[in-house]
């Protein structure tokens, strides 16, 4: 049953659905209302005046039992006024004694009414000498009530009491009542059916506007704005969705990015490879010097592309997750002293000067090979964009609970706005003094690296100054 009403709910618009629940509470509410103020009132004066007729007979019985007839008489005055109740009293011959009368015209009890007769008839009849009855009115549409008593013994009785009261209020003041109710009701269910529309308006229309931005935007449309709307939840659906679309476009365009640079940087050097094969096939394959140079730029070619390859499966294992860290503990200052010896050799044939600044020995956890990588990239990149005086310097800083592993260069530094995006797939800035040659993946494996292993990182950069990379090992 609740699934059936969920699954029919879902398919309703909300804006039906809002307004169905309000004309709903408001109905309820109405109903209660005219319970509350008409139904419940009517039984409960009912139930009143049978109770309090019934007291004021057995009342007037026992007073008329002590033979007072001027006390009686006083107490049938009295309580057809307070009570509002007809009262009469006969002699057992049928003769009338006394009577008071407040329900004038529609009284049971006098005039061309009267239904004495055979009210005496059916107390005569009665086992325990009293009648208690409901007659319908015809004029008045409403029912009364007759309690008739025998007085003194039922077996020698001294005459008659009838007692006749109204069920039902009556009078202009019940009546304006129960119209003014009705009006209220009324007024209560238009109110509460434009209120309902107003609110299912501003609840549905921004859901409605968002539905259609992420239609566009599913369509590829990435400017499309989320507006929010009436409340929190829509602000925060649309904040979510403008993030959602950014991230997506961004995605999209990296994926653009990534398909023009694979087959822009496979294409050219596969088209070298080829061009200068075809070379030594055609021309310089009997010139010894000419086919080593070019034997020398197809086999520098190759290890690009084996390099750029490589570079694109590293990154897109360590970015799926396929790669497990194997983690050991090493010695951070023999580690890196070990890397830059084996650099020395090599950059100093080229004037480039490496210093390492060790701080006292620690000991660290983490992938040492992929460690490696990261200082390696950091180093080969500090030696290709460093300054005209070739320095590099490389510097281990112990914190309280880290080992800061820095790389500085003297160059040119990273432009501001340019120090986001180093670490993007396939960036690469060409405003450097000299051209390097590289893949634009070097960053990114450092950032999956170091991202794997939790380390914090980043970079300091000045125009003119050099850059400084560095990030963080947690000591052991
Ligand atoms: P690659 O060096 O192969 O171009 P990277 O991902 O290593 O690719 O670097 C991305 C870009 O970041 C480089 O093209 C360069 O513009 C900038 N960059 C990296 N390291 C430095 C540095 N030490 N100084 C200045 N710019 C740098």
């Amino acid at each position: 049953m609740r699934n059936k009403l969920r699954i029919r709910l879902s398919q309703t618009p909300l804006q039906a659905e809002i307004l169905l629940c309000f004309v709903i509470f408001t109905l309820i509410f109405a109903g209660i209302l005219f319970v509350m103020q008409i139904v419940l009132p009517a039984r409960i004066y009912k139930n009143n005046t049978i109770r309090e007729t019934q007291q004021l007979a057995s009342d007037l019985y026992e007073t008329f039992a002590a033979r007072d007839v001027l006390a009686f008489k006083q107490e049938i005055d009295r309580a057809s006024l307070d009570n509002h109740v007809c009262i009469s009293v006969y002699k057992e011959n049928g003769r009338f004694v006394y009577n008071t009368c407040v329900l004038n015209y529609h009284c049971l009890l006098h005039g061309g009414n009267s239904l004495v007769r055979e009210f005496s008839e059916e107390l005569r009849k009665s086992d325990d000498g009293s009648i208690s009855m409901t007659v319908y009115d015809e004029d008045l549409q409403m029912d009364m009530l007759v309690i008739g008593i025998m007085l003194g013994s039922p077996e020698n009785p001294d005459g008659y009491l009838f007692l006749n009261a109204a069920l039902e209020q009556s009078g202009a003041n019940t009546r304006a009542q129960k119209q003014l109710i009705i009006i209220a009701s009324l007024i209560l269910m238009i109110i509460g059916f434009i209120i309902s529309f107003i609110v299912s308006r501003l609840l549905s229309v921004p859901i409605t506007r968002i539905t259609e931005s992420a239609n566009r935007m599913a369509k590829g449309d990435y400017e499309t704005k989320f507006e929010g709307g009436s409340c929190l939840e829509v602000d925060e659906l649309a904040k979510s969705l403008t993030y959602a679309e950014h991230e997506i476009s961004k995605a999209d365009m990296m994926q653009r990015d990534l398909i023009a640079n694979v087959s822009h940087d496979l294409r050219t050097p596969l088209t070298m490879l080829k061009a200068y094969a075809e070379m030594i096939r055609d021309l310089s394959g009997d010139n010894p010097v000419k086919r080593e140079a070019h034997l020398k730029i197809i086999i520098d070619e190759t290890d690009r592309l084996a390099a750029l390859v490589n570079d694109i499966l590293d990154l897109s294992k360590l970015e799926n997750g396929t790669q497990k860290l194997e983690i050991q503990q090493i010695d951070v200052t023999a580690w890196l002293s070990d890397i830059i010896q084996r650099y020395k050799g090599v950059s100093e044939q080229m004037g480039y000067h490496i210093s390492f600044t060790p701080d006292t020995t620690c000991t660290v956890e983490c992938d040492s090979a992929k460690m490696e990588r990261v200082i390696c990239n950091l180093i080969n990149n500090a030696i290709n964009y460093t300054g005209d005086d070739k320095q590099v310097f490389v510097s281990q800083v112990n914190t309280e609970s880290a080992v800061r592993i820095e790389v500085r260069d003297t160059g040119q530094g990273i432009e501001e706005d340019k120090i986001q995006k180093i670490f993007d797939k396939y960036y690469r800035s060409e405003n450097h003094k000299r051209e390097v040659v590289g893949t634009g993946l070097g960053l990114s494996i450092v950032k999956a690296i170091l991202k794997l292993h939790n380390c914090s990182f980043g970079v300091h950069s000045r125009l003119g100054e050099g850059s400084v990379f560095w990030f963080e090992l947690p000591k052991v």
